[in-house]
């Protein structure tokens, strides 16, 4: 027998890491003790009303069956209502929402409904590698948006090709941001409304960090800005704020249009997600929201040990502003992935080369602040040992 790939598969990037995850393995059977700032995976357990709500709602038989593709009713309303309290933004649950099974779910299937083969995708670079994967399984070819530190991470839109700027068909943006940390304002969300206003571009904006912010600072909703909701739509999720990655439950908002394309396809892939979930997940949208600001306690302190940290062994980080990420340059004489691989094997500390983010990543690491802030504390005092000298 013999099976042929189908192209789509084929044009996927190839997996960056099979070298240090060899390595992180022989590190664990060799007993070493790593401390892992690798994954964006809160390390924190979900909330106990939330799992109290799933214990009994799973002990319900009617929530046994088939869940509808689109959400409940129930769930939908309770999206809606969170955004008018959290952003103001008005949303019709029957139509402007749509259930998904992880916003990466609908993230990788959006581009199925949008593009054909050849079509172009605005992307930015470095990214959540799913808006560029989803959109070569849909065969279409991602235009790269670089995204600078000296522009905040935002990608300059006037630098796109005009010729591009006519072809493409949807772009992705994500703020608070992944992998960089960076935020966007909403005067920024205003230019990528006139944007796709004047090229007729589906903007999908990607928001599952808004409510990870420190310092006072409240992340904006794309759909605040006025006309968001004609150009496009926003990808929500529970996972990161409420420590919910592993139970698979998100939300697409905005465009109605857009929201029933989604659906449409969703209805002929997935059958939605356990009712239980969604009922576990209305309490979670609906009720005190005091495990929010404690989690971002949390995360403050230790970014603030991680920031300090490095910038006491030489590096001069600001400290983000939101999302559980500090990105961070690599000293002078490294590669993202030959520092990623020093630190691994001298420190036993796991980090992510920026390269795995895009060829915008070069340069770069990310470290996730989900190990407690003594580990990070560690992590720092084995980064300094095991290199002489920081120089950029
Ligand atoms: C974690 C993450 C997601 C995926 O979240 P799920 O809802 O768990 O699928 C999407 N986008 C970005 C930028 C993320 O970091």
């Amino acid at each position: 027998m013999q099976f042929t790939e189908a192209q789509r598969i084929k044009n996927l990037p190839p997996y960056l890491f099979a070298r240090i995850e060899r390595l992180i393995e022989e590190k664990r059977e060799a007993g070493v003790d790593l401390i892992n700032l690798g994954i964006g995976d809160p390390d924190r357990p979900t909330p106990e009303h939330i799992i109290r709500e799933l214990i009994k709602e799973a002990q319900n038989p009617a929530n046994h069956q088939y869940p509808s593709s689109a959400g409940m009713l129930s769930y939908r309303r309770a999206v809606a209502e969170w955004y008018r309290k959290r952003f103001g933004v008005e949303l019709d649950p029957r139509t402007e929402v749509v259930s998904l099974l992880g916003s990466k779910e609908g993230i990788a299937h959006i581009s199925w409904c949008y593009l054909d083969p050849g079509d172009t995708v605005l992307v930015p670079d470095p990214a959540y590698p799913v808006y560029a994967g989803g959109a070569i399984l849909a065969g279409a070819e991602p235009y790269l948006m670089t995204l600078y530190a000296e522009r905040g991470y935002l990608p300059d839109l006037a630098a796109i090709p005009g010729a591009v700027a006519e072809k493409a068909k949807m772009m992705f943006i994500n703020y608070p941001n992944n992998p960089t940390g960076a935020v966007a304002g909403e005067s920024f969300f205003r230019e990528v409304v006139a944007f796709a206003r004047r090229y007729n571009i589906l903007v999908c904006h990607d928001a599952p960090y808004s409510d990870m912010a420190y310092d006072g600072y409240r992340p904006s909703s794309f759909l605040q800005v006025p006309g968001a909701k004609e150009v496009g739509i926003e990808f929500h999720s529970l996972s990161k704020i409420y420590n919910m990655t592993g139970w698979r439950i998100g939300w697409e908002a905005g465009n109605a249009r857009v929201i029933e394309a989604l659906g449409r396809l969703k209805s002929n892939i997935d059958s939605g997600v356990f009712q239980a979930i969604q009922y576990a997940a209305v309490a979670a949208l609906s009720g005190v929201q005091d495990s929010v600001a404690e989690m971002n306690e949390v995360y403050r302190e230790r970014r603030d040990a991680l920031v300090d940290g490095l910038n006491s062994l030489g590096w001069r980080l600001q400290k983000p502003k939101a999302t559980f990420y500090v990105w961070a340059p690599v000293p002078a004489g490294y590669s993202s992935e030959s520092f990623a691989e020093l630190v691994l094997e001298k420190a036993g500390v796991v980090i992510t080369p920026g390269t795995g983010y895009g060829p915008g990543g070069a340069g770069y690491i990310r470290m996730a602040l989900t190990v407690e802030k003594e580990r990070i504390l560690e992590a720092v005092g084995r980064i300094g040992q095991s290199i002489d000298r920081v120089q950029f």
